[in-house]
């Protein structure tokens, strides 16, 4: 147990008293330790928050300058990988739905006689239909299990680099 003065009458008073014995007045001996937490802990807590957001929306970012379509796309085709690997899709629906997306992504950046119409996301696209691709051609149909190679995996992760997703 310590003294400390009083602030209002000078008087020394012990540091665990409420009120002061001699003028009455509350002693605020907290105010100091909240004062340094909050000096301390608000900027702490504005930066972990922003380093959450931050980590949020880069999760869900889509790469600079990829078409909405694109994207959408491959992100359809991670899913349906990603639910034949978990064995929660058969092989035949996996490849039927994968080479629906394949189709779809054909048709998008670039001409009918197969030439690329904008550089970047003529080739985002066609990265993430070599993935699926090769994929689809690892699928099985009338396997009671999943054909689950490394190249299936590779080839899903090659998507989810281009997607900026995850690897798995
Ligand atoms: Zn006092």
């Amino acid at each position: 147990m310590a003294l400390i003065k009083c602030s209002e009458c000078g008087s020394e008073i012990s540091d665990q008293a409420n009120t002061c014995p001699n003028c009455g007045i509350k002693i605020r001996k907290d105010n100091k330790k909240v004062e340094k937490f909050l000096i301390i802990g608000i900027p702490i807590l504005i930066v972990v928050i922003i380093l959450v957001a931050v980590s949020i929306y880069g999760a869900n970012a889509k790469p600079n300058g990829m078409d909405k379509d694109t994207y959408n796309l491959g992100i359809s085709a991670l899913a349906i990988t990603d639910d034949y690997l978990d064995a929660k899709i058969s092989s035949k629906d996996a490849k039927l739905k994968l080479e629906d997306i394949e189709n779809r992504l054909d048709q998008l950046h670039f001409t009918s006689k197969g030439e690329p119409t904008d550089s970047l996301n003529s080739s985002l696209n066609l990265s993430i239909r070599m993935g699926i691709s090769s994929i689809v051609t690892n699928i099985v149909i009338n396997s009671s299990t999943p054909s689950i190679g490394s190249d299936t995996t590779e080839s899903r992760n090659s998507i989810a680099k281009t997607l900026n997703k995850r690897e798995r």
